[in-house]
């Protein structure tokens, strides 16, 4: 069991960790290698219009396989890099990778409307956030209305002055916002009329058992009267069963996102599946 890691200690690969806390060491010190080393890569999942149950877009998701091959999940790492400073650096990276990939899915006449990307609360602090974002619009050609920046609730009532105001931008600049996982966070609703929102993103765990519980239909209906009324674009996430499309369609919901449409997948593979082009490495 390797104690407390030094510098230049190699870690056996496959340890338990003694504490969380030498876990995220051995974490960090992994990601910045996997930054470096290219292990990271995008995931793309789509997003379904329930009316015409066709395909919009997508979320782009981020995946690290790491050398030995095995899987580390986005919900592990993503904290670690929020909280060593690297996920300004990674998010400039996804963002980057996601651009270039709607390009190129749009100069092959696919009629994909966006990507959506998750932003971290910690990018949007940084303030050079919408002037690295722009440069990357600009260098791979992007209109950003056809990119979706995915922002959780809290990232809104943040008081970072920071934030704030570019979060004001981004909308300004033509970005479309979306709420992600809309329920989770804070109760206070203000923040849906002071910024330009474009889609609220309901959380999976309100879907999860919404054939059997009550109360998460009613929640959901609620949900998406209010935004409804407000005019924001109400989306599912997590929908795994053909009825639960049913009963999110019924309640009026307008997108759905999930298994039951398609599971994220690596580009070429999403391409050939969902927008019939096969792969672009043989065109
Ligand atoms: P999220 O943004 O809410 O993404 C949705 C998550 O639900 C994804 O997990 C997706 O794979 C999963 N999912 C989609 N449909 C279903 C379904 O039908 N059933 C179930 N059980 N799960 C479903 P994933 O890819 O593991 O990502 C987890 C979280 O990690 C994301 O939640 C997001 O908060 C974060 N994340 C992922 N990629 C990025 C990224 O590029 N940047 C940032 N900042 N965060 C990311
Ligand atoms: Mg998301
Ligand atoms: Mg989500
Ligand atoms: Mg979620």
């Amino acid at each position: 069991q390797a104690k407390k890691s030094g510098r230049n200690t190699v870690l056996p690969y496959k340890q338990e960790y003694s504490s969380s806390l030498e876990k995220k060491i051995f974490l960090e010190e992994e990601l910045r290698s996997a930054i470096r080393d290219e292990e990271l890569m995008l995931y793309y999942q789509p997003i379904i219009d329930l009316s015409t149950e066709k395909i919009v877009g997508c979320e782009a998701l981020l995946r690290w396989i790491d050398r030995a091959g095995k899987f580390v999940s986005p919900v592990d790492f993503i904290p670690v890099a929020e909280e060593s400073g690297l996920i300004y650096e990674l998010g400039n990276w996804i963002n980057a990778t996601a651009f270039k990939q709607l390009k190129l899915w749009q100069t092959l006449h696919t009629d994909m409307k966006y990507i959506s990307v998750n932003v971290s609360p910690h990018q949007l602090q940084n303030a050079d956030f919408v002037k690295d974002i722009q440069r990357l619009l600009d260098i791979h050609n992007v209109d950003p209305r056809h990119i979706q920046l995915e922002i959780t609730e809290g990232t809104f009532l943040q008081e970072s002055l920071n934030t704030q105001s570019q979060l004001r931008i981004l909308g300004e600049m033509g970005f479309r916002l979306a709420i992600d996982d809309f329920g989770t966070g804070y109760s206070s609703l203000a923040y849906l009329k002071r910024f330009a929102v474009d889609v609220i993103k309901i959380d999976r765990s309100f879907v999860m058992d919404l054939e059997d519980d009550p109360a998460d239909r009613d929640i959901v209906k609620a949900i998406i009267a209010m935004t409804t009324s407000l005019g924001f674009d109400t989306l599912v996430e997590g929908v795994e069963t053909r009825e639960q499309s049913l009963i999110v369609g019924a309640l009026g919901c307008g997108y759905g996102q999930g298994y039951l449409y398609g599971k994220p997948t690596f580009a070429d593979d999403y391409a050939e599946q969902y927008i019939g082009l096969k792969s672009v490495a043989n065109r």
